[in-house]
């Protein structure tokens, strides 16, 4: 028997995760990964580096709970929100038998984390409106535990309909547990679902540093939930999860002048995404440009537009969706800095 042959099956079928430098191709503006432009500046100390961690270092916790307006015991920190997706399957889903429910088109990692932990996904597509389709979602609760709701959504913009989402927890009572991806809610911090917390305990919301706050280089998230549902999470996330250096840098970046430096980001990111998403609408070649409620835009160039290659060839790298079923002629551009963006409206104007 070969190694492979050793592996589990499922496993055996898949393909390691490709890096955003390494999906796109060659390049020197990478608007692939709804990475920020900047990150800011951060000090070390590098004294205890010879101790372990704490498993969940409080400063960070303390001040992610008043920044999003919780208790402490409502916050688990993780490697990133991948860590958080993928611990919530292991939690509560059993392997060979239990189910997620996503929505397609989607953020790929809970179809991606549920496949390599042998959880099966049950897909209910955006309807034509784009919004989850909450009746269909009721009507499968009681064949899955945990359904993933993505708000703005990745790659498509939309936010979650409230009182759609107020339906969907009630019917949720006791049988499943809804999760709120809020990877980018800084960019419109009014829709959050958090207050939600409050009063449903199956409501679970994943935040992360790598968008708003420019940290995707150091793999930090946040798990929102009830107290119960974070305990049964810390009873299976891996011991240390959260390298000291990363909790330093966390807890800058969540320090009064941190949360300035951040918002001062969002202003001006929601800025040129407005300027870009003018500038696209005027284009013959866009048919379309989605709801612009991340820091990105999703955009539909007209049918066998060549805009990808042509961006490639100025080294400009933006993640093409054509392949992905409702998203055909579908390139999101990440908003990066100034300098970037007019990089990409050159080639937009020269080649019309
Ligand atoms: N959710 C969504 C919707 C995302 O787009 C991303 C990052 N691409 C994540 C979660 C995970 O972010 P991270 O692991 O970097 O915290």
């Amino acid at each position: 028997m070969s190694l492979t042959q050793l592996a589990r099956t499922r496993v055996q079928q898949l393909t390691p995760y490709q890096s955003a430098r390494r999906i796109g191709g060659q390049g020197h503006v990478w608007l692939n990964a709804n990475e920020a432009a900047d990150s800011g500046q951060f000090s070390l100390n590098c004294e205890r580096l010879n101790r372990y961690p704490e498993c969940q270092p409080p400063q960070v916790i303390e001040r992610y709970a008043a920044y999003a307006g919780l208790a402490p015991e409502q916050v688990l920190v993780s490697r990133g929100g991948d860590e958080g997706i993928e611990l919530l399957i292991r939690t509560f889903c059993e392997p060979g038998r239990d189910s997620i429910l996503i929505c397609p088109p989607t953020y790929g990692m809970y179809a991606i984390s549920a496949e390599t932990n042998g959880v099966n996904v049950v897909e209910v597509p955006l309807t034509d409106s784009r919004q989850p389709d909450f009746d269909a979602i009721i009507a499968r609760l009681g064949e899955v535990k945990l359904v993933f709701l993505c708000s703005p959504n990745n790659p498509t913009g939309d936010l979650v309909d409230r009182a759609g989402l107020l339906r969907l927890l009630n019917a949720a009572k006791g049988r499943a547990l809804v999760v709120v991806d809020e990877a980018y809610i800084e960019f419109c911090p009014e829709h959050s679902q958090a207050d939600l917390l409050a009063e449903f305990d199956e409501l679970v919301i994943i935040r992360t540093l790598s968008k708003a706050f420019g940290l995707a280089g150091i793999r930090c998230g946040f798990t929102l939930a009830c107290p119960e549902v974070i305990g049964l999470l810390l009873k299976v996330i891996a011991p240390y999860p959260v390298p000291d250096p990363v909790a330093q840098i966390a807890a800058q970046a969540l320090s009064e002048e941190g949360l300035l430096l951040m918002r001062q980001r969002v202003d001006e990111i929601n800025q040129l995404k407005a300027e870009l998403a003018e500038e696209l609408l005027q284009h013959p070649q866009v048919n379309e440009v989605f709801a612009p409620n991340g820091n990105y835009l999703l955009v539909r160039f007209t049918p066998g537009s060549d805009m990808f290659a042509r961006m490639s060839r100025a080294g400009i790298i933006l993640r093409d969706f054509a392949s992905r079923p409702g998203l055909a002629d579908c390139i999101r551009i990440t908003i990066g800095s100034r300098a970037e963006m007019d990089a990409v409206r050159d080639v937009l104007q020269k080649e019309q």
